[in-house]
């Protein structure tokens, strides 16, 4: 499956389903409440529901009202002055996975690639993001588990001055919230000891499966840590995808990327077209294939 094919299903049978014809009140309710159960907030799904039927009922219109209710397009920091970009979230929402699709997409572009392994507290991180990156041509520095995360971050950035980019794995997991906070600033101080521009990124990692809820959990988790954006993961199977439509209205943090498998290419930068493209189809098509 690709980004938001599930999305795109749902969006098809309902929505489009509906369109070119005006809608009555039941259907009202029922196209509110489907984009509702596709995590779209109240407020967004009001939005579109009005402007469809202010503006009329097709394809043209619903791609248009999709565009202006998507959160707006902020870049990744480039590359092209020394980098260093964190990755935090918590365990099994793709953050290991969203470091290696990174790496493979930096070394891709000939970059020079140093991958941080800096989650020491999850018994089998260091193992699984060795093991992800080891054919890549990037380079790996890690250490043991219960090893000091900060040294190892000391450790990479001294011995790399030539690199471009510093991908850090971060623990997604402490006993409290507090401790993890801390875990973060101490890796953030490290970063400052080199440059007071590092971390030019730090990324939180979301599963698109999950709803609004959990991402303010997510971010309670890790309050007061500055956050540049967000990861959207798991963009493929069950994702309802609304969600890309509220998160901004909700977290006011961009959406940086969108993850949509689990193969090192299913990465992509967050573009609102991108994003209706998918759930529209190109043409923007009736069909539902
Ligand atoms: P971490 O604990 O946050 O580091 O999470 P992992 O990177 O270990 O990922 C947890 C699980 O989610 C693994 O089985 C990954 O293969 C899977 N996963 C990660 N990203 C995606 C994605 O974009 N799509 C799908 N379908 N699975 C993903």
């Amino acid at each position: 499956m690709g980004l938001l094919d599930g999305f795109k299903a749902f969006f098809h049978q309902t929505v489009l389903k509906m369109q070119g014809k005006a809608l009555t009140p039941e259907e009202e309710e029922e196209l509110l409440s489907k984009l509702i159960m596709a995590d779209f907030s109240l407020k967004k799904a009001q939005a579109l529901l009005e402007q469809i039927k202010e503006k009329g009922n097709n394809v043209d219109v619903i791609r248009e009202v999709l565009l202006n209710e998507a959160p707006p397009f902020e870049p990744l920091r480039d590359t092209s002055v020394p980098s260093v970009f964190f990755i935090i979230g918590v365990n099994g929402v793709g953050k290991t996975t969203t470091v290696a699709k990174l790496a493979h997409m930096y070394a891709k572009q000939g970059k020079n690639v140093v991958v941080v392994g800096a989650d020491t507290f999850r018994a089998a991180a260091q193992d699984q993001l060795s093991t992800l990156v080891n054919r890549m041509p990037v380079t790996y520095v890690g250490g043991e588990r219960g090893s000091d995360s900060g040294s190892i971050l000391y450790k990479a950035l001294s011995e790399n001055p030539q690199a471009s980019v510093f991908l850090v794995d971060t623990a997604g997991r402490i006993h409290t919230s507090r401790a993890l906070i801390d875990e973060l600033s101490k890796l953030i101080k490290v970063g400052k000891k080199f440059s007071e521009e590092f971390p030019q990124e730090v990324l939180l990692v979301l599963d698109g499966t999950q709803g609004i809820q959990g991402y303010r959990q997510a971010i309670s988790f890790v309050q007061g840590t500055p956050i540049t954006g967000l990861v959207l993961t798991k963009m493929d199977s069950t994702a309802k995808g609304g969600m890309i439509f509220s998160i901004w209205d909700e977290l006011k943090i961009p959406v940086k990327l969108v993850c949509f498998g689990q193969q090192l290419d299913d990465i992509d930068f967050y573009s609102p077209q991108r994003v209706v493209d998918a759930v529209l189809g190109n043409n923007g098509g009736g069909n539902n294939d």
